[in-house]
């Protein structure tokens, strides 16, 4: 009776998370996905506190005490704009967890291991250990605790060749041989020392995909704990998890234009160092009084928001302000670029934050044709998701990338501090087109500023 109810709960947190992730895929349902997602959570853990033979309460009550403490801490305290280091924090957790249930398996059972549940082990104790490192090291280099930019070293592409390939003749050697432990050891120390060194040459600009594909890693050594440890919402989870994050990684690939071999060799191609290119003309400044006016009197405004929406938490004051420009009549849509912002969606979140209606929100490939129409784009925060160098300049290390062709609006105004540089650190000749006019400021007060002039236009 017991086992009947363990594996009903794990088949109903199963059905869950297939519906949960179904869910997530458009940003309608998205927060019922979500709620989807947690409930079959929950039924997996009641499922799992079920097994009262394997299960010490009192380790589980510790556990989750400091987990919950730590998860509660890192949501109250962590902002949006530190989201994506979060979650390489949170893969490396997942992914450890899966390492050390790997190793505790292995010295439990390592006398009496079959070749498949050995292969299970190794898999899990190799996947997880190689994502926690490169999930710190992920973290470390999006914290800006040590520099961005690719570090590597000579000879590096051999180093990890014969590192990995070192790694995976023991896998295939502790296979057919289970019992040899010091291989096991040697294993596991190689795979924790090839995360470092897989993540190590790849730049933050490739770093969302990294990370993307550290949690399909996790997923997948989650799946392979499930075989290991006979536990079927293991292997589904972990199946689901491993590859929607490769699929996801994929979609990332092409939004970035960087090819997926390029990312998951990182020391092996070559990771383009960020570049001038070189830009003529000058920038010139607007009033918020002018640019209100050119706002209040168009007939369409499309607004082009980036990381600078999220730092400046401009979501709000947009709204107000496409409030304003509509009580107008002017007809307002929001462009989104795949990677605006620091991760996935991140444009998405932040607006239906701030109730802006899904209809008005626009993909790249559907705005586009629009914008040569559009009166005024209002780029706000946003940088290389619009520099036009992706697409007319073959040289530049972003070429290729589809970008929000702003630049063929008839007019555009860009809302930033001051000069500084997107994420991949090029200067952006959209500043200097002639059609282009800088409005200078944190992205929040210039837009209450150009809230005040439409309403006074
Ligand atoms: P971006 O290229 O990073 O540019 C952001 C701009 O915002 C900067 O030029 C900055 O200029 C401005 N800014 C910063 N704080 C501001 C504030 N408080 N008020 C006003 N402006 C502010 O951003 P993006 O165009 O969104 O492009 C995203 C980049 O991140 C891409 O290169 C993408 O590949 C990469 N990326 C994306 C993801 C993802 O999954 N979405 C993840 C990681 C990396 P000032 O300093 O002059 O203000």
């Amino acid at each position: 009776m017991q086992q009947y109810l363990i594996e009903f709960s794990y088949l109903v947190a199963s059905i869950l998370f297939i519906f949960g992730l179904k869910g997530m895929s458009h940003p309608e349902s998205a927060r019922r996905g979500m709620h989807l997602a947690e409930l079959g959570m929950l039924m997996a853990i009641i499922g799992t506190l079920m097994h009262k033979e394997i299960v010490s309460y009192e380790w589980i009550i510790a556990g989750l005490l400091v987990g919950s403490t730590i998860g509660t801490i890192m949501g109250m305290w962590v902002p949006m704009t530190a989201m994506p280091q979060r979650t390489a924090l949170s893969h490396a957790f997942g992914a450890f967890a899966a390492s050390l249930v790997g190793i505790s398996e292995y010295s439990r059972h390592y006398a009496s291991l079959d070749h498949f549940h050995m292969g299970a082990i190794g898999l899990e104790v190799f996947l997880g250990s190689l994502t926690t490192t490169g999930s710190i090291v992920a973290f470390i280099k999006l914290q800006g605790l040590v520099r961005g930019t690719p570090i590597t070293f000579k000879g590096q592409n051999i180093f990890n060749m014969l590192l990995i390939g070192a790694v995976v003749t023991s896998f295939i050697v502790l296979t057919f041989s289970p019992s040899l432990t010091w291989l096991f050891i040697i294993m596991v120390v190689l795979s924790f020392a090839f995360g470092v060194l897989l993540v190590l040459p790849i730049g933050s600009a490739d770093m969302p995909v990294v990370m993307s594909l550290l949690n399909s890693y996790a997923g997948l050594a989650s799946a392979a704990t499930g075989f290991a440890i006979s536990n079927n919402v293991l292997i589904i989870a972990g199946t689901l998890d491993g590859f929607s994050g490769l699929i996801l990684s994929i979609l990332m690939c092409k939004a970035m234009n960087r090819p997926m071999s390029n990312v998951l060799f990182g020391a092996f191609g070559s990771v383009a160092e960020s570049t001038d290119a070189g830009t003529e003309g000058v920038m010139r400044e607007i009033s918020s009084e002018d640019a209100g006016v050119q706002l209040a009197y168009a007939r369409q405004v499309v607004f082009v928001p980036g990381y600078g929406l999220a730092t400046a938490q401009a979501q709000h004051a947009v709204r107000e302000l496409a409030n304003a420009l509509e009580e107008r009549g002017v007809t307002v849509k929001y462009a989104i670029h795949p990677v605006a912002g620091r991760m996935p969606g991140h444009m998405n979140v932040l607006l239906a934050e701030a109730n802006v209606p899904y209809s008005q929100l626009y993909e790249l490939e559907i705005i586009n044709p629009e914008l040569p129409s559009t009166d005024v784009a209002v780029v706000i925060g946003a940088n290389d998701v619009v520099n036009p160098d992706a697409r007319d300049n073959p040289n530049s290390p972003i070429a290729g990338m589809p970008i929000l062709e702003v630049d063929h609006a008839k007019s555009v105004i860009v809302l930033k501090r001051g000069k500084g540089r997107g994420f991949s650190g090029l200067e952006n000749p959209l500043f200097f087109k002639p059609n282009t006019n800088m409005l200078y400021g944190d992205a929040k007060e210039s837009l209450m500023r150009l809230i005040e002039s439409v309403r006074q236009a």
